[in-house]
């Protein structure tokens, strides 16, 4: 799902028709949220939106609300802490993710159903699946020195 022009609205719209309420602090944590074209952790939120360390807790506690509303998805990171993207409520994707700079690259098709399916089978109810995947990226490779030939 691409952010078209309706992604905000329809993102406001979901907010509307919960029982989450906005303060100005909120408003400015989805705007950032909104203007990142990446997924970030809750630090670099925080200074995307302009408010200071003492605001990290609110920070994080506006994630959880925003995500229980269904419009964050979480990505967590492979040692600790996670990154955090704002989604419309009904797409899920997963991410190839590069444990170096925590850059990520959005895959837009799932493998989980069929673990799903398989989980449904062994009697597990109310089944969802986290699945990322970890590497690095092409500009945290390290460096290997080429051996120039020298002819003649
Ligand atoms: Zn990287
Ligand atoms: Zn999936």
């Amino acid at each position: 799902m691409k952010r078209d022009n309706g992604f905000l609205k329809r993102i406001l719209y979901t907010i509307e028709s919960s029982p989450l309420r906005m303060t100005q602090k909120r408003e400015r944590l989805l705007d950032a949220l909104v203007a990142s074209d990446r997924p970030i952790s809750a630090a670099v939120l925080r200074d995307k939106a302009g408010l200071p360390d003492s605001d990290l807790v609110t920070v994080y506690r506006t994630l959880e609300a925003f995500e229980r509303v269904g419009i964050i998805q979480r990505i967590p990171l492979e040692e600790s802490g996670c990154l955090f993207e704002v989604t419309e409520p009904e797409d899920h994707h997963h991410h190839f993710v590069c444990r170096e700079c925590h850059r990520t690259e959005r895959l837009d098709f799932c493998l989980g159903k069929e673990l799903e399916e398989r989980a449904k089978k062994l009697g597990f109810t109310e089944v969802t699946h986290l699945m990322e995947v970890y590497g690095l990226c092409e500009d945290c490779q390290p460096v290997h020195e080429s051996v120039d030939c020298v002819g003649g």
